[in-house]
């Protein structure tokens, strides 16, 4: 037996023997490195660690040129990682963690790197777990649509393999070009088809992530109704990768639509954008697929910075994006007819329908380059990811404004999930008031009963805002979990609480 593996099996010992006296040791044992892993002190120095990982990962270790993997899609946070790991297997992953458990070395678990809140910056003596070689499709079962495959897939190679086989993702996002599925399950994404398909909580069948302690979590079925205890799959979901690394997912695909349209809409007032969801709710119901909105400032930018025509005719207060997934097009259309006509009564309307991909793509481009076309133009871009009611929307624009005038903000978002993506303009010489812009939003939000986190998670950025969310309580029953999970905290260590 190497020295590696006399290591590991000693690790083992302490973790897993579960007799009654030995439980008993165990604890004391676990007490006891408890206190000395409640310091950031690494066991053994950085050579012999690398030594034996080395021994565990035939290849994929990098040293040098880790920029991209150190600073996160805002710039805002940069990491100090000397070492990134790109295993390849499951098994791999169980025996670095096992080893790093023991030795208390903290993992940044990281998929494609395009979070928004810092949530896989790591220190200096940390090591970065990226996913991006366990990149496998495994599986399609093309009587169920469950799509089994590695965390590390992209979410457009996993969306365009749907498609080829006349499937659909149920997750859509701006980022899809180099997020990854085990990234947006760890973050809980939410994406712009959230209204039609549901979250992840709905959609993952099953998945397969490694402890801290090497030990393998497996729920995959494949089959939907498993009322078997906890849902242990939901642990994971959302858990921003401080309970466990994510391997291996089932996802439920949808069959592709046959029918799709695409309407953009400008009005002139908050509360038409208000009755032109409740009407599209009503009339559209069930193919309604996607429900989003921005202000005349994001569409003004998007415009400037990339030179684009608005494909309306006449400039508006707000514009609306709907889209609708159906089968049958006679169906949709009678639909839409029967949508169109209840726009009657609003007053000064200017919509347009889009059946063809190229112009429908041209309408989701305004959309998606808002966040792009912002962070390049504003001179301190504040990013808020919030759900509140809708009907406090318009309150909470007159609050901002009266608040912080020599602020501009940009009203953008998955409306028909109450989720708002505001962006804050700020002149660099308000700098200094960042947090508490920060603070008073995030305390209204949570006075209106709203979420500070509707789709982002909450990362390092939210950390001090989390007990606006949670109560007391709640935050000490997901400290108990992770201490459960990940007693020496050596999964993404600064996250959440
Ligand atoms: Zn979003």
């Amino acid at each position: 037996m190497n020295k590696m593996n006399r290591f590991i099996n000693g690790g083992i010992r302490v973790l897993k023997k579960c007799g009654a006296n030995k439980r008993k040791k165990n604890m004391k044992n676990n007490m006891k490195y408890k206190k000395d892993f409640s310091t950031n002190n690494i066991k053994g120095n950085i050579n012999e660690n690398m030594e034996v990982i080395r021994r565990i990962m035939e290849d994929g270790i990098m040293d040098k040129d880790l920029d991209k993997y150190n600073k996160d899609s805002t710039g805002k946070y940069i990491g100090k990682a000397k070492i990134v790991l790109k295993p390849k297997t499951t098994d791999e992953i169980s025996k670095i963690l096992e080893y790093c458990n023991a030795k208390n070395i903290k993992i940044i678990p990281q998929g494609g790197n395009t979070g928004l809140v810092g949530g896989c910056i790591a220190e200096e003596n940390d090591i970065i777990l990226n996913m991006e070689r366990m990149n496998k499709i495994i599986s399609l079962d093309e009587k169920t649509g469950i799509m089994i495959c590695e965390s590390g897939c992209i979410l457009e190679n996993l969306q365009n393999f749907a498609n080829d086989k006349d499937f659909l993702m149920p997750l859509d996002m701006g980022s899809k070009g180099s997020c990854q599925i085990g990234g947006n399950i760890a973050t809980n994404a939410g994406g712009i088809r959230y209204i039609r398909y549901k979250s992840l909580h709905a959609n993952i069948i099953g998945l397969e992530a490694v402890l801290a302690n090497g030990n393998i979590i497996n729920t995959i079925k494949e089959i939907h109704k498993d009322n078997t205890g906890y849902n242990l799959s939901h642990f994971f979901i959302g858990s921003e990768g401080t309970l466990g690394i994510i391997t291996k997912i089932a996802i439920q695909l949808y069959i592709k639509p046959k029918s799709v349209n695409l309407l953009y809409i400008g009005v002139k007032d908050f509360s038409s954008v208000q009755q032109i969801l409740t009407l599209s709710k009503h009339h559209l119901s069930e193919i309604l697929s996607a429900f989003e909105y921005f202000d005349k400032s994001c569409l003004q930018t998007v415009i400037n910075f990339h030179n684009l025509s608005d494909p309306l005719s006449s400039p508006h207060q707000y514009y609306i994006i709907i889209e609708t997934h159906g089968s049958c097009i006679p169906h949709d259309e009678d639909k839409l007819q029967s949508f169109f006509e209840s726009l009657n009564n609003i007053n000064s309307i200017d919509a347009i329908l889009s059946r063809s991909i190229h112009d429908s793509q041209k309408i989701w481009n305004i959309r998606e380059l808002i966040p792009e076309s912002l962070k390049h133009t504003c001179p301190v871009l504040l990013k808020y990811d919030i759900s509140v009611p809708i009907y406090f929307i318009p309150s909470f624009e007159s609050y901002l404004t009266d608040t912080f005038p020599f602020t501009s903000p940009f009203f953008f978002g998955h409306l028909g999930d109450n989720n708002i993506h505001l962006n804050i303009s700020l002149p660099f010489a308000y700098s200094s008031s960042i947090s508490s812009i920060s603070s008073s939003i995030y305390i209204w939000v949570s006075n209106h009963s709203g979420s500070i986190s509707a789709e982002h998670g909450i990362g390092i950025s939210k950390k001090p805002y989390l007990h606006l969310s949670q109560s007391p309580h709640n935050i000490s029953l997901m400290k108990s979990i992770k201490n459960t999970l990940d007693p020496f905290n050596i999964l993404n260590p600064r996250l959440l609480f």
